[in-house]
């Protein structure tokens, strides 16, 4: 079933660039083309490492849709507002499958970042094979006993000066891409420090574990990533020697401002599901958008999606006039539009009964998104920083530093 896009017709796009909104438009019909037809096959299916959606994938690339952040000398699409119109894309493909968001937001927004601030003989061997979605990129800072403290004294997998380079052992946890990726950049202890790696993922020494089982975002194939004295070169640091808690967290912060938007993507789109059957569905004689409980209900869930979207996108613009750390609004745009995509979730299964109950009614083959956007949401509220380090972020710019640690 094909729902209308309440957002077009509640919203208006006052603030939004002529540039963001022809990105906008470009990914929405990318999307509906090429991820929309394979959604609920890749929300469904379970993890292996054929279920990669790999043509997708070199579809996004051919498309350019890796090419959004990046500046013209990079290969990029040298756009004016580059994170802001990033942001959009990823809300557009959350839309239909959070898996393929967050397959992208790894892959162009950390992985891709990183790139950008390597020196140029790296980049120019790694950058234009990701943009054009050739290979895949990864990005590692979680451990088993490390991961929202990212502190050197947490991180244990550590890079040890070896003749003109490095090698590094350790492990490192739940890595999005990890199953198919041709490099990942890796956040190590080095002496009392952090420095972020670059390494390619066919070095000797590099194994990967099978893919997690998870509860949804099935299409984001996560796996542990094994170093066993693995070499790397000097030149494979990523933004200078002891600077790796810096670099990883800016990515980081991209990162999240992305996972907001993907909540923004999942909430739309259960929103307009909800709507479609609250019009169509009759119960005491009446449509169910009639009961007032409803309609106070979406009004909310509306008013939340205008503040979510509205929120991500200031935090994506300070981004883009420069700021490296835009907070407070990265970090509320993070826990507020992950949160609304939960809540909404579970009112989405609500409105449709029973139905949202199913993915797939074996009667006559109908499938339902609310299912499927209730298991991948809640994902969002824990990676790329847990809700509560967002609000503990918040909480620092209220009350400073030295009361709240
Ligand atoms: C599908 C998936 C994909 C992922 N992809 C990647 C990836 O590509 N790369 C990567 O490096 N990692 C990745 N991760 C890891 C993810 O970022 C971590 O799981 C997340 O940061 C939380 O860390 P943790 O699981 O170790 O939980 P912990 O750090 O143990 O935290 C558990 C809980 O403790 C609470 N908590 C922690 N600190 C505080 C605090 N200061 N105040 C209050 N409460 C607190 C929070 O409620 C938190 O949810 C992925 C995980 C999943 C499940």
């Amino acid at each position: 079933m094909k729902n209308e896009r309440c957002q077009d017709r509640l919203y208006h796009d006052l603030l939004l660039s002529e540039e963001t909104l022809q990105v906008r438009k470009e990914i929405r019909e990318f999307a509906e083309e090429n991820v929309a037809p394979l959604a609920h096959d890749i929300g469904q299916r379970s993890e292996s490492k054929e279920s990669f959606p790999r043509a997708l994938f070199k579809a996004m690339g051919s498309f350019g849709l890796f090419r959004i952040p990046f500046g013209r000398e990079m290969g990029g699409r040298g756009l004016k507002r580059p994170i802001t119109a990033t942001v959009t894309a990823v809300e557009e493909l959350a839309y239909h499958s959070n898996s393929i968001a967050a397959i992208y937001d790894v892959h162009c927004i950390l992985a891709g970042s990183a790139l950008n601030i390597a020196i140029p003989a790296v980049r120019e061997r790694y950058l234009e094979p990701l943009l054009a979605g050739d290979i895949v990129g990864a990005f590692a800072t979680t451990e088993p006993e490390a991961s929202s403290d990212l502190s050197p004294q947490a991180i244990r997998t550590a890079a040890k000066v070896d003749g003109n380079g490095y090698t590094i052992s350790g492990l490192k946890r739940f890595i999005t891409n990890a199953p198919v990726a041709d490099f990942v950049i890796v956040l190590c202890r080095t002496d009392a420090a952090l420095t972020t790696f670059l390494v390619d993922m066919a070095s000797p020494g590099v194994s990967v574990s099978p893919p997690d089982l998870k509860l949804g975002n099935r299409g984001q194939l996560t796996a542990d990533i094994h170093f066993d004295g693995v070499h790397v070169p000097a030149a494979h640091i990523i933004g200078g020697l002891g600077k790796g808690l810096n670099v990883a967290l800016m990515m980081l912060t991209y990162g999240r401002v992305g996972i907001a938007a993907s909540g923004v993507g999942m909430a739309q789109a259960v929103f307009d599901e909800s709507v479609a059957r609250l019009l169509e569905r009759k119960a005491f004689g009446k449509v169910l958008a009639q009961f007032q409980h409803w309609q106070f209900r979406m009004a909310e869930y509306a008013t939340r999606i205008e503040c979510a979207r509205n929120l991500y996108l200031k935090a994506a613009s300070r981004i883009d006039d420069g700021e490296t750390s835009p907070e407070p609004e990265a970090a509320m745009a993070k826990f507020f539009c992950t949160e609304l995509a939960c809540d909404i979730a579970r009112d989405g299964i609500q409105v449709l009964g029973g139905y949202g109950f199913m993915h797939r009614l074996a009667n006559d083959g109908s499938t339902f998104r609310a299912e499927e956007i209730y298991r991948d949401s809640k994902i969002t509220e824990i990676y790329e920083g847990a809700n509560e380090i967002q609000k503990w972020l918040i909480a620092r710019t209220i009350f400073g530093r030295q009361v709240v640690g």
